[in-house]
């Protein structure tokens, strides 16, 4: 099956889609994005990421560019025009297509809009789910508005591909008080020896990941201690299990950090619990 994309109103040929040199997206990553799960070719939280989208748009003062339930015919038709069983949505809007200035573009500049989707071969995530993976720590210079999912992707961008160089997976953030933030395109969590289940709260300074908050559900329901609040390098290493979430992979184990094995160096038993348990919890759509 060819793969098509929506630009700006239309379904296009992937291979022939195209935005304009002038989009403000190419020129300035003035822009902001979504990415969604597809499972059983069903969209997963699709409310919720459109609700962070709005929040987003909100933040950077970009038009919506068009209403929610259109929004949503597009995101379902670009997935079922792909064949996608399992796989992701990509969304993106700009704030449009306009002679080069840094200030915003003249009133009445229309929002650029994007969305394609791929397959990802479940049977690979999973697999990466038994092993669990690697994930290095990297200094986190990013602004500091990271709670907004702007497509300005530079320093995450170069910290996953340290971690790449490194052979780990993924790359987390650490702030200059030392604690883990979150990951390059991930939240970081762990579980300590008291079994309590640390993330940071969702403040600036991390994204408020659509799988985190779905995961609260998921913890109450495994009557799962949640504390919320930062953590230390030492701290992860030191913990019994340690994971990422993300839309696209769940819930992920982690077993190294830097190196060194978090716990016995598998996949954690409650890590694992949840990931197993998470597809309960969320709206498919
Ligand atoms: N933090 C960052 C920096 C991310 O890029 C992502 C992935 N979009 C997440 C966290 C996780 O968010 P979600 O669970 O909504 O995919």
């Amino acid at each position: 099956m060819s793969r098509i994309a929506y630009v700006n109103g239309r379904y296009v040929p992937h291979r022939e889609a195209a935005v304009h040199v002038e989009d403000r997206g190419y020129q300035f990553a003035d822009g902001v994005y979504e990415v969604c799960e597809v499972r059983n070719g069903r969209l997963i939280d699709e409310r919720r990421h459109m609700e962070r989208l709005l929040r987003s748009l909100s933040e950077l003062r970009i038009a919506r560019p068009m209403s929610l339930p259109a929004l949503s015919i597009v995101l379902h038709e670009v997935v079922r025009r792909n064949g996608v069983r399992d796989g992701i949505v990509y969304l993106q809007v700009t704030r449009g297509v306009a002679r080069r200035d840094h200030a915003f573009p003249p009133p009445g500049t229309r929002p650029a809009i994007v969305v394609t989707a791929s397959r990802i071969d479940p049977a690979k995530t999973e697999r990466y789910a038994a092993e669990g993976i690697a994930v290095v720590t990297l200094p986190d210079n990013r602004w500091e508005r990271v709670d907004i999912k702007s497509i300005s992707l530079l320093p995450n961008v170069l910290a996953k591909q340290v971690a790449r160089e490194q052979g780990a997976r993924e790359a987390w953030f650490v702030g200059a008080d030392g604690t883990v933030t979150e990951g390059s395109s991930s939240n970081a969590w762990i579980v300590t020896s008291g079994n309590e289940v640390l993330t940071r709260k969702a403040d600036h300074a991390i994204l408020k990941g659509i799988t985190r908050t779905v995961l609260l559900d998921v913890l109450k329901a495994h009557d799962l201690k949640l504390v919320e609040r930062p953590f230390t390098v030492a701290e992860a290493i030191a913990a019994r299990e340690a994971f990422i979430t993300s839309a696209s992979q769940t819930v992920m184990p982690v077993v190294r950090i830097d190196g060194k094995p978090v716990g016995n160096g598998a996949p954690g038993l409650i890590s694992t619990a949840l990931r197993a348990d998470f597809s309960r919890y969320t709206e498919k759509s």
